[in-house]
C-alpha cells in the first residue's frame, strides 16, 4: 500500500478497510452513488431537451419540472467562462453564506455535489465505526442500501398503519452502536414525521450520543415548513446531521449541490474521505443565486403543492388509495396490481412512474409532480389501465 493510502487510512481499522475495499464495486454496481443508472440518465436528458407535449412524461425521478430560478440561470451564464478554475474560493464563500443563514459555524457545514455523497459518507462513516444502521423498511435507499453494500448491518422497522415512519418502533430499537437514518418527508411515501415526535426523538437519541441523520431533501415543500427543521440540534453540537439539496425545490438535479450541518469533528472526518471535495463551480453559482431568489422559492412551494394536490385528486378519481397527506413532490399510490406491470403499461402510454423499487409494497408506485399536461396524460393513462383490471 502506498504512503498516500496509508495516510488516508490512518485511523481506519484493517477490518474496516477490508469492508470498504469490497464495496466500491458493489455500490457502483447498483448505481446508487450516482443517484441513477446510466440508462435512466440518458433517457432523462433526451426527454428534458424535448418540449414536445407528446414526449415521455417523466414522473418517476422527483425532479422539479418547473425549472430553475431565472436568477440562477443568469448567474451561471455570467460565470461560465470561469469554469477553468477550481471552485475553492467560491466553495468557502458559499459555506460561509450557508453557515450564516443556518446560525452555525462554517466548520459545521459540508457542501457536496448534491446530497447523495453525504448519504454515502454517512454509510461509510457507519461502516468504519462499526455501527448498525437503523431506519424504516420503506425509505430512500441512499443510506441503507449503500451501507449494506459496504457490508454493514441495517435494521429496518416496519411502517405504521398510515405508511409513516413508526417512531415508537424505531425508538424501541435504538441502542448504543447504532446510526439512525430518517427521511422527512419520507421518499417514497411523502409522509412527514410529527414535528413534536421528531423533536423528542432527536433530542433523546442524540443526547445518548447516538447519531441521527435527517434527510430534509423535500422538507421545504411541506405545508408546515419549517416546523420539522432539526437544525438546532446540529447547532448544539449534538451528533445530528441535517442534509439538504438544491436538486428538488431549486430544480438543480442536473447541476447538483447539497449540504449538511453536522458536528465540526464529524465534518472534518468526512472531508478527510477525499471524494466529497470536488464541488462543481456552476452549481455553487446557481445555488447562491437561488437562495437569494425568495420569490422563486415561494413560487416553487405553491406550484409543487398545486401539482401534488392534482395527483391526490387524480388518485381519488381513480379510486386508488394513497399514503395520506403527502408533503413532498410525489404521491405513493396503491395501483391494485403489480407495480412493475403498472409501470410497464404506463410507459407504453408515454408516462414513466416508479416500478418495483420498494419491494415491501409490491402494488404501490410513486408518481411525481409533472407539468399540467403531464399530469393529464398520467391520469388518462392510469384510468385506461386500471379500468381494464
Ligand atoms: N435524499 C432523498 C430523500 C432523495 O429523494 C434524493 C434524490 O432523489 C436525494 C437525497 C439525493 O438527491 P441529490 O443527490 O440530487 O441531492
Amino acid at each position: 500500500m502506498s504512503d498516500i493510502n496509508t495516510e488516508i487510512l490512518n485511523g481506519i481499522s484493517r477490518r474496516s478497510w477490508l469492508k470498504m475495499a469490497g464495496i466500491g464495486a458493489g455500490a457502483a454496481g447498483i448505481g446508487l452513488l450516482s443517484g441513477c443508472s446510466q440508462a435512466t440518465a440518458d433517457t432523462e436528458t433526451a426527454a428534458a431537451a424535448a418540449p414536445d407535449p407528446d414526449a415521455l412524461a417523466i414522473m418517476s425521478s422527483n425532479e422539479n419540472p418547473f425549472g430553475p430560478s431565472p436568477m440562477a440561470m443568469e448567474a451561471m451564464r455570467a460565470e461560465v467562462g470561469n469554469i477553468y478554475r477550481y471552485s475553492g474560493p467560491l466553495l468557502q464563500e458559499f459555506g460561509e453564506m450557508i453557515a450564516e443563514r443556518e446560525g452555525i459555524s462554517p466548520e459545521q457545514v459540508l457542501i457536496t455535489n448534491g446530497s447523495t455523497p453525504l448519504l454515502a459518507a454517512y454509510s461509510q462513516w457507519a461502516t468504519m465505526n462499526d455501527k448498525t444502521v437503523l431506519t424504516s423498511a420503506v425509505t430512500y435507499e441512499g443510506v441503507p442500501r449503500v451501507a449494506e453494500a459496504y457490508g454493514t448491518n441495517v435494521i429496518y422497522t416496519p411502517l405504521d398503519a398510515d405508511l409513516g415512519y413508526d417512531m415508537a418502533a424505531i425508538e424501541a430499537q435504538v441502542a448504543p452502536g447504532m446510526a439512525v437514518y430518517l427521511c422527512n418527508p419520507n421518499n417514497p411515501t411523502g409522509r412527514t414525521i410529527d414535528p413534536v415526535v421528531l423533536d423528542a426523538f432527536v433530542d433523546s437519541v442524540s443526547a445518548q450520543g447516538i447519531p441521527v441523520f435527517i434527510d430534509e431533501a423535500y422538507l421545504d415543500m411541506s405545508e408546515d415548513y419549517p416546523a420539522g427543521v432539526m437544525t438546532k440540534y446540529a447547532q448544539m453540537g449534538r451528533p445530528v446531521i441535517v442534509a439538504r439539496t438544491f436538486s428538488k425545490i431549486y430544480a438543480m438535479a442536473g447541476q447538483r449541490i447539497g449540504y449538511a450541518l453536522m458536528p465540526a469533528n464529524m465534518a472534518m472526518e468526512w472531508r478527510g474521505y477525499g471524494h466529497l471535495s470536488s464541488v462543481n463551480h456552476l452549481g455553487l453559482v446557481a445555488a447562491k443565486a437561488s437562495l437569494l431568489d425568495t420569490a422563486y422559492f415561494e413560487d416553487m412551494r405553491a406550484k409543487t403543492k398545486a401539482g401534488r394536490d392534482r395527483l391526490i385528486a387524480m388518485a381519488a378519481d381513480l379510486g386508488r388509495p394513497i399514503a395520506p397527506n403527502p408533503q413532498g413532490s410525489f404521491i405513493y399510490m396503491d395501483t391494485g396490481m403489480s407495480n412493475a406491470e403498472f409501470a410497464r403499461q404506463m410507459l407504453e402510454r408515454g408516462v414513466r412512474v416508479v416500478g418495483n423499487r420498494w419491494t415491501d409494497l409490491p402494488q404501490w408506485t410513486r408518481i411525481c409532480v409533472g407539468l399540467d399536461h403531464e399530469i393529464d396524460k398520467c391520469h388518462a393513462a392510469a384510468a385506461d389501465i386500471l379500468t381494464a383490471i
